[in-house]
């Protein structure tokens, strides 16, 4: 029995896109060759070439009482919780399945597979045919990878599509035995006699192409990292999903016959009861993913004004500080009203959830512009989201100083000592707190426990020696001078 190509098109009409293909691809330069090379070439030719250009390409840099850490004891705690990991594993294991094929999120999302699909087209081991086979298409219904096996072995005498498993499925099915794995030229080298060109033929036209690719790339952006949560590789399950109900929305509004799977949606012109629930679900995923490409927007461009505010930590935090330099307020100005659009509605903004890093950003920048009430607002709605929040604590007690509540400073910190009386920091700062209060004994105390539990902090060590000089203590000093 021959097939009816074009009947059987239209039933088993599935998602094979040859843009989207490109995206892992893109994805695998960018995550695996992109940071190399900006550490490599370009960061060191921007340094010498276009020093004010490297701040596009850094990261703000880190609130004062944050420091970076190459290795940590907390290894889980890197990874995303469960409020990630469920959603991550419903919408790329089961969601880009069920609308897209068995290896949709291989084919669209996964990066590894952008290095595999250019290299397999020069593999000499495919699935190829012999003179045995009829065109019945068994093997392209069996194939889970949705390659039209039928079609590409009677154009190339060989399976040429890169998402092919080499799972042999096809090769089980074949009522004639016409298919095997063998080895013989590589896919790049035998072009379609029928179109003279290397590239498969595809369900969807190029216009249609376009603008998947286009809604593809932009949910992509608009979704990765909002509000801290989406990782990289949910965003690319989560962009496919995107581009793939928006083609199924187009399909909705300009096709007579619509079925998504199974499911009939539109019949001679007539929405089901199915087709609606789909077009409100569409809808509804694009007010979304708009939603969270405005917020991202704020968030970008308020992490490119925070990059160049240049006011040095011991000037924010000196208590007579010189009057800010009219640029830095200015863009201090924009990262913070950025910002605070990027943030929850309850906090000035219109996204959905408020994030730690972000808030934390804010306090900075409310310190910086000398808002030292919204600072400390900001700091205390940080530490309450928890993590590793003594360095904050210390930082909130230097901003309660600069408000005048030393005693709340002088509390917050006695309570860090206690909970961690190994941790120098918060005993520097309560040296400088006990000494700008004319209790030198109390601060000299503290500096010989900071000098005792990091003797290589030299700065602590020269304030100790001063403070027990103007105690007429000078044999003590001498004790830690060099
Ligand atoms: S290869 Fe086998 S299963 Fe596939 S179309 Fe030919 S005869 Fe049918
Ligand atoms: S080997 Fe597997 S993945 Fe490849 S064409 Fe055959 S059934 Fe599809």
């Amino acid at each position: 029995m021959r097939l009816d190509h074009e009947a059987f098109r239209s039933e088993t009409e599935t998602f094979r896109s040859r843009l989207l293909l490109w995206a892992p691809l893109v994805l695998a330069l960018y995550m695996f060759v992109w940071p190399t090379f900006k550490r490599v070439a370009l960061l060191p030719l921007l340094e010498r070439f276009l020093p004010g250009a490297v701040s596009h390409f850094t990261p703000p840099p880190p609130f004062p009482g944050l420091t970076s850490h190459l290795t940590t004891e907390h290894f889980w705690a890197t990874m995303p919780g469960l409020a990630v990991a469920m959603p991550f594993l419903l919408i790329c294991g089961f969601v880009t399945v069920y609308l897209m094929g068995a290896k949709a999120y291989c084919s669209y999302g996964c990066p590894y597979g952008g290095f595999f699909a250019p290299v397999d087209r020069f593999a000499p081991g495919r699935i190829r045919v012999t003179d045995a086979c009829r065109q019945c298409g068994h093997c392209t219904v069996s194939c889970s990878s949705n390659v039209r096996v039928h079609e590409e072995v009677r154009e190339y005498g060989m399976v040429v599509d890169p998402g092919c498993m080499k799972c042999l499925d096809c090769v089980n099915v074949c009522p004639k035995g016409a298919l095997y794995f063998g080895f013989g030229p590589p896919a790049a080298a035998k072009p379609s006699p029928r179109t003279g060109t290397f590239f498969r033929a595809y369900d969807l036209p190029l216009s249609e192409e376009i603008v998947l690719a286009a809604v593809f790339a932009l949910s992509f952006f608009a979704l990765r990292g909002v509000y801290d949560v989406i990782p990289v590789l949910m965003a690319m399950g989560m962009a496919g999903c995107t581009a793939y109900l928006a083609w199924i929305g187009g399909r909705l509004l300009r096709m007579p016959d619509v079925a998504l799977q199974n499911v009939t949606l539109r019949a001679e012109g007539r929405l089901t009861g199915a087709g609606r629930v789909t077009a409100v679900g569409v809808a509804v995923v694009g007010l979304l993913v708009a939603h969270s490409a405005l917020v991202n927007a704020h968030r970008t461009r308020a992490e490119r004004w925070d990059r160049e505010v240049r006011v040095p930590v011991s000037e924010a935090f000196r208590k007579h500080r010189a009057p800010l330099d009219p640029v830095d307020r200015e863009r201090a100005q924009a990262a913070a009203r950025h910002y605070r659009r990027a943030d929850r509605i309850d906090r000035g903004g219109f996204g959905l959830l408020a994030t730690p890093e972000m808030t934390l950003r804010r306090a900075w920048l409310a310190l910086v512009l000398g808002e030292i009430d919204e600072a400390e607002a900001h700091l205390r709605h940080r530490i309450a989201a928890g993590g590793e929040v003594a360095p904050m604590r210390v930082d909130l007690a230097r901003t309660l100083r600069l408000a005048g509540k030393d005693a709340g400073a002088e509390r917050e910190l006695r309570d860090l000592i206690a909970l961690d009386p190994a941790d120098p920091a918060p005993q520097r700062e309560l040296a400088a707190l006990l000494e700008s209060r004319g209790d030198l004994e109390g601060a000299v105390a503290a500096l010989v426990v900071v000098h005792h539990l990091a003797p290589e902090d030299r700065g602590s060590r020269e304030r100790l020696i001063y403070l027990l000089l103007r105690l007429g203590r000078p044999r003590e000093a001498a004790r830690y001078r060099d």
